[in-house]
């Protein structure tokens, strides 16, 4: 089995319980401690094995195999891929059944970062996951008075529009996060306002 490490918790000095993403669940497993086994770590790909015993009321982890991407070793894109994926793990931790949907952005998000700034690339997921969840209003009304936005706005948590006058924030060109909600790609982005928005997906999925 295949999934995508999302959350690690140490218990008992050096034994961890581990959730892993997989197409149609969050798995949590139990690791115990011992020298042969591979490291573990948030943001990880890995095949495992989930073994029942009854040592544990949580399957055991166990036959873990790394599934290394060419860009895990480069330290600034590894630490914004794990700053989303525990983004994502408290999105999604107490959903029993997903949809494959999550686990298939992991995919393709992780084959689309190695070749851009990688904040761009997780906000382009990001808003894949809102669209994904009908929660990507496309129209740019106001959420505090109701009223069409016309020229700049200002965005909360989960891209939320508003008007500058009824949310305090930083302005943003209409035009600019239009495009970027009806096509899901920062193209039209520069990197300071790329900064911006990725300060808004850090508050939550
Ligand atoms: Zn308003």
């Amino acid at each position: 089995m295949q999934g995508y490490i999302l959350h690690t918790h140490r218990v008992k000095d050096e034994d961890l319980i581990v959730s892993i993403l997989t197409p149609h669940k969050l798995k949590t497993l139990y690791r115990f401690y011992g020298a042969r086994h591979a490291s573990v770590h948030i943001g990880y790909k890995i095949d495992f094995e989930a073994i029942h015993s009854a040592k544990s009321s949580l399957p055991m982890l166990r036959e873990v195999l790394p599934l290394a991407f060419s860009w895990i070793f480069e330290k600034e894109r590894f630490f914004y891929w794990q700053q989303f994926l525990k983004l994502l793990y408290k999105h999604l931790k107490d959903v029993n059944e997903l949809d494959p949907f999550y686990f298939e952005l992991l995919e393709d998000t992780a084959h689309t970062i190695a070749k851009q700034n990688p904040k761009r690339t997780l906000i382009e997921s990001y808003l894949q996951l809102l669209y994904h969840e009908g929660r990507l209003h496309t129209e740019l009304v106001c959420f505090i008075c109701d009223k069409p936005i016309q020229t700049n706005l200002t965005l909360k948590r989960s891209f939320l529009c508003a008007h500058p006058s009824c949310l305090f924030g930083v302005a943003f060109a209409r035009n600019k996060i239009q495009n970027l909600f009806e096509t899901h790609s920062t193209i039209a982005l520069d990197d300071s306002e790329i900064d911006l928005l990725w300060q808004i997906v850090q508050e939550g999925l």
